[in-house]
């Protein structure tokens, strides 16, 4: 296992497999790679990498976007993962076409599912992901909810004045199917940078609430050290990353891009070039280059990173966690 320089191990790669979306997300932060990439990895690119990151010790991998199921390829991407014997292996999708792809990506194994699902109001909805399409996403949500996943999450970015109201709402709907929650903080990147003044919300309040309501399980160390609580029989995932130490502290990821770079940082630079080795097959070359990427992450906090303490605001204390 490659620990970093401030004892991070690296366990996890995301794989963002395209750079295009059926979707028009108001915030979209386009898993900071930028749109229309001119190159994407193939099936059997992706595959290489990913048996390259698992010798070094990286066992849990999730496939992301753009809209990853607009790839005609995709269960074969799945295929090619998941032939490596990966721990773990999801796929993070806004749900619009898992009726044509989810019978096939369960059976090429894939393990879990998060669908995005930002509000509950089809008016909302449509505004938030410029799609009318909530009733499909909800009819392949229940679709899907009997297939037998072993876990699937529902991805909801808070967006203040738009979908906070909707937490209790949301979590009744989890409920019924027996999903996690996942409440995600607005990043400022991307689309999500010029709405970021108008609806960004710290998740106090929705962690206020969740502290009357339920009660605080305790932090995943594994991910980000993000705090779990339970309502009502659900189980609810905080991701707060804006400026946070204790998330970057929790790091245990890395980016690859559909053209083929490692960042090792979601949001700022280094990223390492990968594609050469990708090229060429060449497996030596392409682990000296990931260790390398691995010497490179740095916590957002650390003086002389992009981040900058200065600017960190302690809103919300859990447990020993601040916020
Ligand atoms: N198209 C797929 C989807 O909509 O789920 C996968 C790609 S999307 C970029 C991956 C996840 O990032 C989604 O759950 C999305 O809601 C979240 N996301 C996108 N932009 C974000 C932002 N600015 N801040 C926080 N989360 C964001």
């Amino acid at each position: 296992m490659l620990i970093d320089n401030y004892g991070r191990p690296w366990l996890k790669l995301r794989i963002v497999v395209n750079s295009v979306c059926n979707y028009r997300c108001i915030f979209c932060h386009f898993e900071g790679q930028g749109k229309f990439l001119s190159r994407e990895l193939s099936a059997e690119d992706i595959g290489f990498v990913t048996s390259v990151a698992k010798d070094l010790g990286v066992d849990d991998f999730k496939i992301t976007g753009g809209e990853p199921l607009l790839r005609k390829d995709i269960v074969k991407v799945v295929d090619e993962i998941s032939r490596i014997g990966p721990k773990d292996l999801s796929l993070t999708t806004n749900g619009y076409f898992l009726d044509i792809y989810a019978e096939d990506l369960l059976s090429h194994g894939l393990r879990r599912l998060n669908i995005s699902l930002h509000s509950l109001d089809r008016r909302k909805y449509s505004f938030i992901t410029g799609v009318d399409a909530l009733n499909k996403v909800l009819e392949n949500i229940d679709y899907v909810s009997k297939l037998g996943f072993r876990q699937i999450k529902l991805n909801v970015v808070a967006l203040r004045g738009l979908n906070t109201n909707e937490i209790p709402m949301m979590i009744r709907f989890a409920a019924k199917y027996g999903f996690v929650l996942q409440l995600i903080e607005l990043m400022p990147m991307g689309e999500g940078f010029p709405v970021f003044a108008r609806y960004y919300d710290d998740l106090s309040d929705i962690i206020n609430w969740l502290n009357k309501h339920g009660k605080l399980l305790g932090t995943r160390k594994d991910l980000h050290n993000r705090p779990l609580y339970e309502v009502d029989g659900v189980r609810v995932e905080i991701v707060k990353n804006y400026n946070n130490p204790t998330f970057c502290a929790g790091c245990t990821t890395m980016r690859l891009t559909s053209d083929g770079k490692l960042k090792t940082c979601l949001y700022k630079e280094p990223v390492v070039d990968l594609w050469p080795y990708i090229r060429t097959r060449d497996r030596e070359g392409l682990m000296k280059a990931m260790i390398y990427a691995n010497s490179l992450r740095k916590p957002n906090f650390v003086e002389g990173s992009s981040g900058d303490l200065s600017r960190i605001r302690i809103k919300v204390r859990i447990g020993n966690l601040v916020y």
